[in-house]
C-alpha cells in the first residue's frame, strides 16, 4: 500500500471523536490525507465528489443510525474498504456490520493510535486481496461457464457434484444445477462404457481421450470424448463434444464405400464383403456366388431420354433388384450400369437359377420414368465359390465373362461361368419338377425286400423301397433321386407316398387272405423336424386301415444324431402304440450308445458295407460280432443287410445274428411279385 495517497474520509458527528483521530492520524500527517462529514448525506455527497482509499465510519449519526449506513455507502462506493467506530454497547451490531461487508471495527474507548493505523492498513490490504479474490473467482467462473469444453465432477457413487455451463448445454439441461440430482450412470448409452472408464481409473488414477456415447436429456445421443483424473472418490475432469466430428468421419467413410447416386455398396465395399463371405464359406463348406449384371441398352435410354431419367432408371433397378433377393445378399453398382450381387450362402445351383431367374422376370415390368414406361432387360453373369474361383480377383473376372456370355446368348439371360454348370443346374431344375409331378402322376412304385428270421427261416417282415419309372430315362433306383429329394424337401412327399402304399399294400395282403405281413418303410431324418410328424403316421395308418404293429420305420444312424432328439416324446408315443422302429445302416454313422438307450428302438440293422466284407476280410467280421454282441446287451434285436452268400450267412448264424436280408433271399420285388413270399392265413 503506498502511504502517500491514502485518503481516508470520516464520517462523525461528535466533534470530540473527529479531534482524536484527527489527532492520532495528525502524527503521520505525511501518510495519510484526511477529509471529514458529519452526516452520512454529506458523506455520500463527498463520497460521489472524492476518491477515498478507505472509510471510517461512525456508527451512530445524526441521519442514519445501527447498520443502516453501510448498504447506504456500497451503493455509492461498492469497493471502498469500511472500518466502524462503535461504542462498547454496540458490539454485537459491530459483528453483524462485519457480515455486511466491512472490513473491520473499533471500539472508540478503546482506541489509539497505533490500533487505528494497524486497523486502517489491514482493512485496506484484506480488502485488495478479497477484490483480487473475488476478481479471479469471477474469471475462473466465467472460462469454465463460457467453454466450448465441459467440466465434470462427480463421485463414484455416480451423484453429480458440478458440470459446467458447456456440459449442461452438451447434455440439453437448461442449467448446470439441473444435472446435478442426475445420476451419472443414466448418462452413459451403455453401462458397460462407465464400469469399463472406472475400471480404468481405479487402475491407474487418470483417463485420456475415452470414447462414450452419451445420452442427452431429450434422448439423443452424442459422442464424448472424456478426460478424467480420480482423487480419493471424486473423479473430475473434461469433456468435449466430438458428435460432429464422428458424423463427419462417417459420411466421408460411407462416401468411400457407397455409390452417390443408388445410395449401393460401391466396388470397394462389395469386395471386403465379398473377402468375409469367402472366408465364411470355406470355414462353413458352403457355396458363395457373384452376379455380375449389366443393363441391356442402357445406353439409349440415356441418349433418348436425356441422363436425368437414366439416374432415375439405374436408382429404380436395385429397388426391383432387393425384391428378389435375401437381407443377407449385398447389391452393389460398381459403374455405370453395372451392378454386383453377392450371395455369400447358397447350397445349390438350382437356388442360384431361381434367384437369376426371378431377377430376369422382374425386368418384365417395365420401370416407369417421368411418365415414360421403359422396357429394359439384363444380362448376368455367374461365378461360383469355390468352383469358379478361391479368390475375390477371380471370381469377378469369371461373373465378369459369363455376363458377356449371357450377351452373346443374345441377352436377357443368365450365364454360369462354367458351362457344365448350366448343364447340371438345368438337370436338377428338370429332375426336381419332373419328381414333384412323379409323386401325384403315379411314376413311383414301391418294391419290397423279406427279412428272414436266421434261426428258422421264416419271413418276418418286409422293408419298402421306392423306384421310379421315368418317362424317358426308364427305371431309377433310390440313389438317382433321393438325394435330390431330400436336398429339396420333396423328401417327405415321397416317403409319405411310400408309407401309404406300402400301410394299403399290407392291408390288402390281410384282406386277401394272407397271414399279416409288417412292412418296414425307410423315413428321412427330415420328418423328425415336422412337428405333426406322429400326426402324419396316425393319420396314414388309419386311412389304409393298418394296424400300428404292423408298421415300421427305418432311420439311417447317418442323420440320426442332429433331428431325432427332439422327436424322441413322438417316437415313443408311437413305440407305446406297436409301431417299431429300426436304425438303419448301422455302423456307418455316430449314433452313441447314450442315443441307442433313449430311443424307443428295437433293432439295428448293421450296414451292407461291413456283411459285404467277409469272409475276406476278418476286420468285419469282428466288427460284426461286436455290434451283435453289443445289441445284446442292449436288449435289441440285430439284423444283417446284403446277404449274398452261404457263406455270410454261416457266418452270422455263428455269431447268432437274429434276422437277414439280402439277395441271397430275394432281390426287392414289386408287389406282385412278392407274394410268393406270404402264407395263407391258418
Ligand atoms: P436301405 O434302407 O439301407 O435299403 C437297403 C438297400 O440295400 C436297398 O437299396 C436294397 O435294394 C439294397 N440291398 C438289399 N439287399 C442287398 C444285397 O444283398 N446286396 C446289395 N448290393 N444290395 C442289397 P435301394 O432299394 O437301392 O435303396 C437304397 C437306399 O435308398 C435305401 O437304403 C434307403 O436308405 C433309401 N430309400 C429307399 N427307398 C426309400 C424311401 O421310400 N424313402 C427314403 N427316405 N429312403 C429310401
Ligand atoms: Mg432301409
Ligand atoms: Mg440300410
Amino acid at each position: 500500500m503506498d502511504r502517500k495517497n491514502t485518503h481516508i474520509l470520516l464520517i462523525e458527528d461528535n466533534p470530540g471523536d473527529v479531534r482524536l483521530i484527527r489527532e492520532m492520524l495528525g502524527k503521520v500527517k505525511l501518510a495519510y490525507s484526511f477529509d471529514h462529514a458529519g452526516t452520512l448525506s454529506d458523506g455520500l455527497v463527498k463520497l460521489k465528489e472524492h476518491a477515498f482509499d478507505i472509510i471510517l465510519l461512525d456508527m451512530n449519526l445524526p441521519d442514519s443510525s445501527g447498520l443502516d449506513s453501510i448498504p447506504e455507502i456500497k451503493r455509492v462506493a461498492p469497493k471502498m474498504p469500511i472500518v466502524m467506530l462503535t461504542g462498547l454497547d454496540d458490539e454485537e451490531t459491530a459483528v453483524s456490520a462485519l457480515q455486511l461487508g466491512i472490513q473491520d471495527y473499533l471500539l472508540k474507548d478503546r482506541i489509539d493510535r497505533t490500533l487505528l493505523l494497524h486497523s486502517l492498513r489491514y482493512a485496506m490490504e484484506r480488502k485488495r486481496i478479497l477484490d483480487a479474490l473475488a476478481e479471479s473467482e469471477e474469471k475462473y467462473k466465467n472460462l469454465v461457464d463460457n467453454a466450448l469444453v465441459g467440466v465434470y465432477k462427480a463421485n463414484l457413487k455416480g451423484e453429480i457434484l458440478f458440470v459446467n455451463n458447456a456440459l449442461a448445454r452438451m447434455l440439453e439441461y437448461a442449467t448446470p444445477e439441473e444435472m446435478i440430482p442426475v445420476q451419472a450412470l443414466s448418462l452413459y448409452k451403455t453401462p458397460e462404457e462407465r464400469e469399463n472408464l472406472i475400471g480404468r481409473l481405479k487402475k491407474t488414477g487418470h483417463v485420456n481421450n475415452f470414447e462414450i456415447v452419451a445420452v442427452t436429456r431429450t434422448g439423443k445421443t452424442k459422442n464424448l470424448l472424456l478426460s478424467f483424473t480420480l482423487n480419493g472418490d471424486v473423479i473430475s475432469g473434461m469433456i468435449v463434444d466430438i458428435t460432429e466430428r464422428k458424423q463427419m468421419e462417417e459420411t466421408i467413410k460411407h462416401l468411400a464405400y457407397h455409390d452417390v447416386l443408388t445410395g449401393l455398396p460401391n466396388r470397394l465395399l462389395f469386395i471386403n464383403h465379398l473377402r468375409l463371405a469367402l472366408n465364411q464359406a470355406s470355414r462353413n463348406q458352403h457355396m458363395a456366388a457373384v452376379l455380375y449384371l449389366d443393363l441391356d441398352n442402357f445406353k439409349e435410354i440415356n441418349d433418348s431420354l436425356g441422363h436425368a431419367a437414366g439416374d432415375q432408371l439405374l436408382k429404380a433397378v436395385p429397388r426391383r433388384l432387393k425384391g428378389c433377393l435375401r437381407e443377407s445378399d449385398t447389391i452393389a453398382r460398381i459403374g455405370g450400369d453395372e451392378y454386383n450381387i453377392l450371395l455369400p450362402h447358397t447350397n445349390h445351383e438350382e437356388d442360384i437359377v431361381t434367384i437369376a431367374g426371378k431377377i430376369i422376370s422382374t425386368f418384365q415390368q417395365p420401370f416407369m420414368i417421368d411418365n415414360h414406361s421403359l422396357h429394359i432387360s439384363t444380362s448376368i453373369g455367374i461365378s461360383l465359390y469355390p468352383h469358379d474361383g478361391a479368390d475375390v480377383e477371380t471370381l469377378l473376372k469369371n461373373a465378369d465373362t459369363a455376363m458377356y456370355i449371357a450377351k452373346k446368348h443374345g441377352r436377357n439371360n443368365f450365364q454360369f461361368y462354367n458351362p457344365a454348370m448350366n448343364t447340371r443346374a438345368l438337370e436338377r431344375m428338370t429332375m426336381i419338377s419332373s419328381l414333384r409331378k412323379a409323386i401325384t402322376s403315379g411314376e413311383l412304385e414301391v418294391y419290397y425286400q423279406p427279412q428272414i428270421s436266421i434261426d428258422t427261416g421264416q419271413i418276418l417282415c418286409a422293408e419298402a423301397l421306392v423306384r421310379w419309372h421315368h418317362p424317358e430315362m426308364g427305371l431309377l433306383q433310390p440313389m438317382q433321386f433321393i438325394p435330390l429329394a431330400e436336398e429339396t424337401g420333396l423328401i417327405t412327399q415321397v416317403d409319405e407316398w411310400v408309407m401309404h402304399t406300402a400301410c394299403a399294400q399290407a392291408r390288402a395282403w390281410q384282406d386277401a387272405g394272407y397271414s399279416p405281413m409288417s412292412v418296414m418303410v425307410n423315413f428321412s431324418s427330415r420328418h423328425f423336424l415336422q412337428k405333426d410328424f406322429a400326426g402324419t403316421v396316425y393319420r396314414i395308418l388309419e386311412e389304409t386301415g393298418l394296424a400300428p404293429v404292423y408298421f415300421g420305420i427305418e432311420i439311417s444312424e447317418r442323420t440320426i444324431m442332429q433331428e431325432v432328439e427332439l422327436a424322441i416324446p413322438y417316437l415313443r408315443k408311437l413305440a407305446d402304440d406297436g409301431v417299431r422302429f429300426c436304425i438303419d445302416d448301422f455302423g456307418t454313422g455316430y449314433s452313441s450308445l447314450h442315443y441307442l438307450k433313449k430311443l424307443p428302438v428295437q433293432s439295428l440293422k448293421i450296414d451292407r458295407s461291413f456283411i459285404s466284407g467277409f469272409p475276406e476280410d476278418p476286420d468285419y467280421k469282428t466288427i460284426t460280432n461286436a455290434i451283435v454282441n453289443l445289441a445284446r446287451g442292449l436288449r435289441l434285436k440285430v439284423i444283417a443287410e446284403g446277404v449274398e452268400n452261404e457263406n455270410q450267412l454261416a457266418f452270422l448264424q455263428t455269431i447268432r445274428c437274429d434276422e437277414a436280408q439280402g439277395y441271397h433271399f430275394s432281390r426287392p420285388l414289386p408287389s406282385e411279385e412278392f407274394i410268393q413270399f406270404l402264407r395263407p392265413k391258418c
